[in-house]
């Protein structure tokens, strides 16, 4: 079989596009991703020239690459961002220590500083502690909440207001799904959106990997030669979402736009929904838990951990990958360019006047209740505190 050739330039195409069957040589698929993201920061107007942007960064491939794609694009289009390596703590032996090198690596790689927030000094707990009290069922909701607010901590400790997470479309596709087989539409629709402002939070969080399929980010991690930690966080994720996600990569088997399509049903089910103002419990978990660093939670036998295997293996590496994005039938929609949705007006700022936002009486942190749920949690937690020596 004569080797095929690159669809951009005509070279030798060494990859097939998961998400549209695109034969592409190595340099045209690396621009091609850039210039997807690219077109996703500047048609949602994701940021301003002169902005301090804080990148949630777990050392995790979604993360690693957005640092790397984020630093490039930054350099490449002049947007004057100022970014920044923002890392949680969980307080997971052997796996958050160990993935916490690679980010202190990737700060030095990228020439960006590093601020780590840890529960422990954030909570008093860690999660190994929360596990042990309460057992590993339901640790993701915990550690989800936690998170949330350690990074919206994190980027007020640096004067930072606008958090940037790795979350990718299969993610978004997973959020969209669960929502929808619950029937919960408000959430469905804030989960949809790029911009995930929170009236709860002077933080704006915002996903500019939202339209990238996992398997290009782990094929462009693999082509760029990135550092990046690859174990998976030890305390399962939920099971829920560990079935969307079984039944998001069947369907991508069959339709491999499937993910995209799926995101896009979300935004559209978004634009009918009416509008219940942002987020007003502030949770948001599912959000949460999609951040986890656990290259969300993939458990290790998965497709995507074989496909990350064979990548590392690599001799005769052309062949491989070609073959390795080869998946159903080919979906020749053409479509290189993402169509973001128009019309959706993003709030810049949380709702003032209309919500009374208070502060948590326990710890000040805005909320709309009286006490914030990582209190509500703390509560609980050390009420079951086995034995506190001080
Ligand atoms: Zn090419
Ligand atoms: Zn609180």
């Amino acid at each position: 079989m004569p080797p095929a050739a690159c669809l951009r330039c005509g070279n030798r195409a060494v990859i097939k596009r998961p998400k549209n069957h695109h034969k592409l040589c190595k340099e045209c698929f690396l621009s091609v991703f850039e210039d997807e993201v690219h077109h996703t920061i500047t048609s949602s107007k994701l940021f301003h020239p002169g902005e301090r942007v804080a990148i949630g960064a777990s050392g995790g491939k979604d993360s690693t690459v957005l640092a790397s794609v984020m630093k490039t694009l930054n350099e490449r289009h002049n947007y004057g961002l100022d970014l920044v390596l923002l890392s949680v703590d969980e307080g997971i032996k052997g796996y958050r220590d160990d993935s916490l090198e690679t980010v202190k690596r990737n700060a030095v790689q990228y020439e960006m500083p590093l601020q780590i927030v840890g529960y422990d000094e954030l909570y008093g707990w860690t999660m190994d502690q929360v596990v042990e009290t309460i057992g590993k069922k339901g640790n993701c909701t915990y550690c989800g909440v936690f998170r949330r607010q350690a990074l919206d901590r994190g980027a007020k400790m640096l004067s930072i207001r606008h958090v940037i997470t790795g979350h990718n479309a299969d993610d978004v596709a997973e959020t969209v799904l669960m929502n929808l087989l619950r029937g919960d539409l408000p959430r469905l629709s804030r989960s949809t959106s790029i911009i995930t402002g929170s009236s709860s939070s002077e933080v704006k969080r915002s996903k500019p990997l939202k339209y990238a399929y996992e398997k290009e980010i782990v094929l462009y991690a693999h082509h760029k030669k990135l550092d990046y930690f690859s174990t998976e966080c030890i305390y399962s994720p939920e099971a829920f979402r560990g079935t969307a996600r079984t039944l998001i990569k069947s369907l991508e088997k069959v339709r491999p736009s499937a993910i995209l399509d799926i995101v896009r049903s979300g935004e559209d089910m978004a634009r009918l929904t009416p509008d219940k103002g942002q987020d007003a419990c502030g949770c948001d978990e599912d959000e949460a838990i999609g951040g986890c660093g656990s290259a969300n939670g993939r458990t290790s036998g998965s497709e995507l951990a074989q496909m990350e295997a064979r990548l590392k293996v690599k001799q005769r590496s052309t062949e491989l990958e070609t073959e390795i994005s080869a998946n159903g039938t080919s979906a020749d929609d053409g479509s290189v360019k993402l169509p973001i949705r128009g019309g959706r007006r993003q709030k810049e700022k949380p709702v003032g006047p209309l919500q009374t936002l208070g502060q948590c009486i326990k710890c000040g942190y805005m909320s709309s209740q009286e006490m914030c749920q990582a209190c509500t949690l703390l509560e609980s937690l050390n009420k079951n505190r086995p034995e506190v020596s001080i």
